[in-house]
C-alpha cells in the first residue's frame, strides 16, 4: 500500500513516519529530508537549495522531482510513505503518473489536523537527533529528551532545524494554506482522504490512524 501523510508544518508527519514505518512495510520517503541531504554539499546548487528552505519557501517543482525519482530508482517495491509529498497539484499529478507506471496508486492519504497556535508552540520545542534523526519536543513531557540536548536512543547530539522559527514558520504555514491545501480536495474527490485530529499527542494520532488502516488493510 501507498500512504501518503498532509499536513502543515509541525503537525506531526515525521513523528507519525517513524511510527508507521517501525510497524508496516512501508519505505519512508521525506522530500524534506532528500532536499536537505542535496542542500548539504558545498556546490552553488546546495546554497541555493538551503536558501530556499530556510526562507520557509517551497523548492521548485523539477528540483524535487529530480530528488524523488532519484530515490525511487533505488527502491524495488512500492510500499511508501510519502511525508511532505506532494506539496501542491502539480506533484499530485506527477506522483499519480509515477505510480500508474508501476500500476500501483495512492491508498490513503492522512490529513493532520492542528490548530495553527499549536503548531507554532510546537515548533518552537522541535529538537531532532544529528545523528538517528529522531524528533523530540521540550515543550511537550511525553517527547522531551531525558537529558537535554542529546537523543535517548543514540546519544546523538539534539538541534534546532533553521527553519524552525516563527518567522519562518509564517512563511511556511501560508505556503501550506496556498499551494497544498488544495490537496484536500483533490484526495476528498478520489475517495481516499481520511481526516486526522493531531491536536492531542502522538499516540492518539497514531490510534486514530490505526482504526483506519486496520478497517480497510490491503
Ligand atoms: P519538511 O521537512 O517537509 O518540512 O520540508 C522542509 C522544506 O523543504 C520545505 O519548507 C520546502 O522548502 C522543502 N520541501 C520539502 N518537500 C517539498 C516539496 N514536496 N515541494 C517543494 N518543496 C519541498
Amino acid at each position: 500500500m501507498n500512504v501518503i501523510l498532509l499536513a502543515p508544518p509541525a503537525a506531526g508527519k515525521g513523528t507519525q513516519a517513524e511510527i508507521l514505518t517501525s510497524i508496516y512495510n512501508l519505505d519512508h520517503i521525506s522530500t524534506g529530508d532528500l532536499l536537505r541531504n542535496a542542500a548539504n554539499d558545498d556546490s552553488i546548487f546546495g546554497k541555493e537549495l538551503k536558501q530556499i528552505m530556510e526562507s520557509g519557501n517551497l523548492v521548485s517543482d523539477d528540483i524535487v522531482l529530480e530528488v524523488l525519482n532519484r530515490h525511487l530508482d533505488t527502491i524495488d517495491s512500492f510500499n511508501l510513505l510519502l511525508d511532505g509529498f506532494p506539496r501542491n497539484i502539480y506533484q499530485a499529478e506527477k506522483l499519480d503518473e509515477i505510480l500508474g507506471q508501476k500500476n500501483s496508486k495512492i491508498d490513503y492519504v492522512f490529513l493532520l489536523n492542528v490548530p495553527k497556535d499549536i503548531l507554532l508552540f510546537r515548533i518552537t520545542g522541535r529538537r531532532l537527533c544529528k545523528n538517528c534523526g529522531k524528533v523530540y519536543n521540550v515543550n511537550i513531557a511525553s517527547v522531551k529528551p531525558e537529558r537535554e540536548g542529546v537523543c535517548d536512543i543514540c546519544g546523538g547530539e539534539l538541534f534546532v532545524r533553521h527553519d524552525d522559527n516563527e518567522s519562518t514558520f509564517n512563511t511556511r504555514y501560508d505556503e501550506y494554506l496556498k499551494q497544498t491545501s488544495p490537496l484536500i480536495d483533490y484526495y476528498k474527490q478520489k475517495g481516499i482522504l481520511y481526516e486526522i485530529d493531531s491536536s492531542v499527542d502522538r499516540d492518539d494520532t497514531f490510534a486514530q490512524i490505526k482504526k483506519i488502516l486496520e478497517k480497510t488493510e490491503f
